[in-house]
């Protein structure tokens, strides 16, 4: 859980990979985001970066990564994935889909109580878990939004 991979490269020759630019390229930019990313986003990140690449090739790179558990993804209410770095494992968090700004954010802290609380027989291997609502940063931009406060 605390030891962090030195390198995406690293990272890609342990999981028995091959080391492509594209594929460096993807893990940087979705361990460089604190929220897990849009295939459009991470393709802005790699023209920042100037590394070639074309829709296949990224699509090719993030399924692979997602395959070998590097990476994760996770549909918004928009029905577009996100993708974001596996920080650890099992990946059973919650996540968070802000209706402000669209991102979807990873709840690390937040286990599905169901995790724990299934019945004996049944084993977890995936969970998902998705709230809707506002995030820290749009709350404070729109600082007239009713808060909900249950009475
Ligand atoms: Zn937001
Ligand atoms: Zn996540």
């Amino acid at each position: 859980m605390s030891t962090r991979p030195p390198s995406a490269a690293d990272l890609i020759a342990n999981h028995g990979g091959r080391v492509t630019r594209t594929r460096v390229a993807v893990v940087d930019a979705l361990d460089a985001s604190n929220h897990p990313l849009t295939h459009d986003e991470v393709a802005a990140n790699l023209s920042e970066a100037e590394v070639p690449h074309d829709r296949v090739t990224l699509y090719r790179a993030l399924d692979w990564l997602v395959d070998k558990g590097i990476a994760h993804r996770v549909a918004g209410s928009d029905r577009a994935w996100r993708y974001g770095i596996v920080r650890e494992a099992p990946h059973q968090h919650a996540h968070f889909h802000c209706s402000g700004c669209g991102n979807v954010f990873c709840l690390e802290q937040v286990q599905p109580a169901f995790a724990i609380a299934l019945p004996g027989g049944y084993q977890l291997d995936r969970a998902e878990l998705i709230l809707h609502g506002i995030c820290p940063t749009c709350r404070q931009a729109e600082p007239t939004a009713p808060s909900p406060e249950p009475r």
